[in-house]
C-alpha cells in the first residue's frame, strides 16, 4: 500500500459524516494489521470495545478471531481486519444506509491493501462482497471469489462465542481457509 494515500484514507474516515453513524460514535475505527497482508478478514461493524479504543476486534470476538489467525500459522502483521462499517452502530444493529455509505471506504481500502486472499466474518459481510452466495451456514468454509481473488467467508467469531455447539465447524471452516491460504500464497511467493 502507499503509505500517504493510505494515510489519507485513513483521515477522510476519521473525518466522515456521510451517514448518522459519524455524529454518536467515539472513534472511527478504521483498520488493524500490517501494511502488505496475505489476508484480509472482513467483518461487520464496530461494537463497544472497538468504538472506545478504534481498533477493530479487540473485544471478545477479537481474540476469538486472534486465535485463529495463530492458528493459521500467520503473524498479526501478516493479515489486516476490517469491518463493512467505520463506526459503531447503536444497538449493534447493522443499518442497510451505513453499509452504502461506507462502501467506497471498503472498496478502497481492499484496493489498497490488495490481499492475495479476502476472508468474510459472518452473513453480512458476506452479503455484501457476495450478494449472490447462499446462506453462511451453506456457504462457510467454501471457496468463492471477489473481485477474481479467492474469498472464503467464515462465520462470524461471535456467533461461535455465544453457541459452542458452532466450534467443531469453525474448526473444520478455518481447516478450508488454511488449505486455500497454503495454494495461493504458494502461488504469489
Ligand atoms: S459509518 Fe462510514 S459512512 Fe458512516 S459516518 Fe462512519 S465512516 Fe462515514
Amino acid at each position: 500500500m502507499t503509505t500517504v494515500t493510505w494515510h489519507r484514507l485513513t483521515r477522510a474516515i476519521e473525518r466522515c459524516r456521510r451517514c448518522p453513524l459519524g455524529h454518536t460514535r467515539t472513534h472511527a475505527v478504521v483498520y488493524r494489521g500490517g501494511e502488505r497482508p496475505s489476508v484480509v478478514f472482513v467483518g461487520e461493524a464496530p461494537g463497544r470495545a472497538e468504538d472506545a479504543t478504534g481498533r477493530p476486534f479487540v473485544g471478545a470476538s477479537g481474540r476469538r478471531l486472534d486465535r485463529a489467525i495463530a492458528e493459521l500459522g500467520l503473524r498479526m502483521d501478516e493479515v489486516g481486519v476490517i469491518n463493512l462499517v467505520k463506526c459503531r452502530p447503536p444497538e449493534n444493529r447493522l443499518p442497510r444506509r451505513s453499509v452504502l455509505a461506507c462502501r467506497p471506504f471498503l472498496e478502497r481500502q481492499l484496493e489498497l491493501l490488495d490481499p492475495p486472499v479476502i476472508v468474510t466474518l459472518g452473513r453480512h459481510a458476506l452479503a455484501e462482497l457476495v450478494p449472490d452466495a447462499p446462506p453462511i451456514t451453506q456457504a462457510a468454509g467454501r471457496e468463492r471469489s471477489w473481485n477474481r481473488r479467492p474469498l472464503v467467508p467464515l462465520l462470524h467469531p461471535a456467533a461461535v462465542l455465544h453457541n459452542p455447539k458452532l466450534a467443531p465447524r469453525w474448526a473444520a471452516d478455518l481447516d478450508r481457509l488454511g488449505a486455500v491460504l497454503r495454494r495461493v500464497l504458494r502461488q504469489t511467493l
